[in-house]
């Protein structure tokens, strides 16, 4: 619950500031994907078209949670959990978007890892009385976390260690995001955000002004107010954060990023990491793997990468940037 009145309360506050001066917006929001993700149309043909769109955008949305999601068993990443090293046939998307997660985990040198499914597994962060695994149990997973144990071929999966398993937790929201957009874009839509549970993708411009997308404070006492506001059009903002999914036990923090080398949730000085980026599917990648990286060498691959931007809020909440905020993009710090 907690984690949905967090989201909620970022989706209100996106909606507050990038609406003030639109008249007509087509809004609606589900719970899809295990959050809650709301569609906003800004420049609109009329009402019945537009709830139209929208209608079959949540029904898109749903058709790739059919087949990444890792706990529905019909998916493609269900089948391929379950193959015992056999392959597996999956649609091309689920073949593209491990493709991409491939050259992610390459691209961090492994901090970014969809294998990591043994470990994430293990932590239910929904439990009511939520306790973190044993060490045994987290060693013995920890030996099938590698993404170099997945073979892709054309549509055809194969992962080489029976007990490795795939988790796209941290990339799926990015990835149909843009699928999202896509469908949006086909059907004229010229002005609308996305946001699938904070993972944001805005189309165009609101109103012929950029949009104002904000960055929530990550200190959990503070997760109501903000750290500034993004003015973009056509990008994504992905954030990759503690406060997400968490528990505490004896009184640790424990949350749901986690570490390929320990197998334990990141423990570096990092609340949170925003990434600003055209395509989102790269931006909710880059999001989860500069986090776990840490300050210095997340802010080096992030310098690194043409057109993409970052912001990092430590825990002592400051916020440290990229060498392309505040010049690429415009950043209002709110005090
Ligand atoms: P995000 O919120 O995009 O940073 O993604 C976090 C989610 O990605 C977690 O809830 C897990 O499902 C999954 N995950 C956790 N650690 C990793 C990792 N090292 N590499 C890839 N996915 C991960
Ligand atoms: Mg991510």
């Amino acid at each position: 619950m907690k984690k949905i009145k967090i989201t909620v309360s970022l989706l209100l506050i996106i909606f507050t500031l990038s609406s003030c001066s639109q008249k007509k917006i087509i809004s609606r929001t589900e719970f899809v994907l295990n959050t809650v993700a709301t569609i906003s149309i800004y420049k609109n043909e009329g009402t019945e078209k537009s709830e139209t769109i929208i209608d079959n955008a949540f029904e898109l949305c749903k058709d790739y949670e059919n087949i990444l999601s890792r706990t529905i068993e019909t998916s493609d990443i269900y089948k391929i959990n379950s193959s015992e090293g056999n392959q597996t046939e999956v649609n091309p998307q689920t073949a593209e978007i491990i493709k991409k997660s491939i050259e992610f985990s390459e691209l961090s040198n492994g901090a970014f890892d969809i294998t990591i499914e043994p470990l994430s597994s293990q932590w239910d962060f929904h439990a009511e009385n939520p306790v973190p695994p044993s060490k045994e149990s987290i060693d013995n997973a920890l030996k099938h976390v590698n993404y170099k144990n997945i073979d892709v071929s054309q549509n055809l999966i194969t992962l080489s260690d029976k007990d490795s398993k795939i988790d796209l937790g941290a990339i799926a929201k990015g990835y149909i995001a843009e699928k999202l957009k896509e469908y949006l874009k086909e059907n004229g839509v010229s002005s609308a955000i996305i946001n699938l549970g904070g993972n944001v993708l805005t189309i165009g411009q609101n109103n012929n002004k950029d949009f104002s997308i904000a960055v929530q404070n990550p200190v959990l006492e503070d997760k109501n107010s903000l750290m500034g506001k993004l003015m973009i059009s056509d990008k994504s903002v992905v954030t990759s954060g503690t406060y997400e999914r968490f528990f505490y036990y004896d009184n640790k923090l424990y949350h749901h990023i986690i570490d390929p080398n320990t197998g334990y949730p990141v423990d570096n000085n990092l609340l949170s990491v925003t990434i600003i980026s055209d395509n989102s599917t790269d931006g909710d990648a880059l999001s989860t793997s500069a986090f776990i990286l840490g300050l210095e060498k997340g802010i080096e691959l992030i310098e690194g990468i043409n057109g993409v931007e970052a912001i990092f809020i430590t825990n002592d909440n400051k916020m440290h940037f990229t060498s392309g905020i505040g010049t690429d993009i415009i950043f209002e710090k709110i005090d």
